[in-house]
């Protein structure tokens, strides 16, 4: 749609999956993007050239969501490389499916320092650097909606924070233009969750669509609100999820 040229967005964990089809959607709507990643740096420049071949500026930057320092130099980084920031998609994220009796205290730490502190540092980080027209887009999931099966205590716990994250934000920064809003995903083929994976049956029969959704269906709704058609949509939870939580 091209509404985006002349904006910069972050991307964490766009590297592989959904973090990398929102990276290249942004890019192709006319944003330069920098994107974060863990280990996979060859993954990571692949998907910086791809941006490159579309014209728009890319950069690939380390940043593990464990390290709070890394989270706020990612941020600094991609301003200091690219001029300003206007969109910041959280999107990196660890997935931890257990019985509650078996998480431990430092799963609790790894899991919620990972899936919410980092998403609260780079939208803090972020936000100190964002003016008009700025955009938070944080993808949880569908299990912050529904659990519907167990295993999810501390995946759900930390993927429903992100409400927190999202409506006092988008509270306060709203006087400054600045919207908030977060995604929650169904099951999405990816990696982490492919969709020939051991659980995909399950998952995909509680869908009203009956199917697994693809990385570019979350991303387009990442560009809808990261766009025009976003200016007026804030503090939402918007589901991706083929009617899981229907
Ligand atoms: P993938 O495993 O396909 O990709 C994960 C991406 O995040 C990679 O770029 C990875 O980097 C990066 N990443 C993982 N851990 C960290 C970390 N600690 N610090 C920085 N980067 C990290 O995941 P998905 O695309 O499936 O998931 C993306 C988001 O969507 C997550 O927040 C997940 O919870 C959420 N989600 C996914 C669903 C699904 O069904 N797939 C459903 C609901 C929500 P690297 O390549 O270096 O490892």
């Amino acid at each position: 749609t091209g509404d985006l040229y002349g904006k910069v967005a972050l991307v964490t964990g766009g590297s592989r999956g959904i973090g990398e089809a929102v990276a290249l959607r942004l890019a192709r709507d006319g944003a330069d993007v920098a994107l974060t990643y863990r280990h996979s740096e060859e993954r990571a420049e692949r998907v910086v050239e791809r941006i490159k071949a579309l014209g728009r500026r890319a950069r690939a930057v380390r940043a593990d969501n464990a390290d709070p320092t890394a989270v706020r130099a990612a941020v600094k980084t991609t301003v200091a490389e690219f001029g300003r920031l206007d969109i910041l998609v959280n999107n990196a994220g660890a997935g931890v499916l257990a019985p509650i009796e078996e998480i431990t205290a430092e799963d609790v730490d790894r899991v919620l320092h990972v899936n919410v502190r980092a998403p609260y540092l780079a939208c803090q980080t972020a936000a100190g650097h964002m003016g008009e027209g700025g955009r938070i887009v944080t993808i949880g999931s569908c299990m912050a909606e529904r659990v519907a099966f167990p295993g999810g205590s501390l995946y759900a716990t930390g993927k429903a924070a992100l409400t927190g994250l999202t409506k006092a934000p988008a509270r306060e920064l709203g006087p400054r233009g600045i919207t908030a809003n977060l995604v929650h995903p169904g099951p999405i083929d990816t990696d982490t969750n492919p969709a020939d994976g051991p659980g995909a049956e399950a998952q995909r029969s509680l869908t009203a669509l009956g199917r697994y959704g693809r990385p570019e269906e979350v991303a387009a709704t990442v560009a809808h609100l990261a766009g025009a058609g976003g200016r007026y949509i804030t503090g939402a939870s918007v589901a991706v999820d083929g009617g899981f939580a229907a």
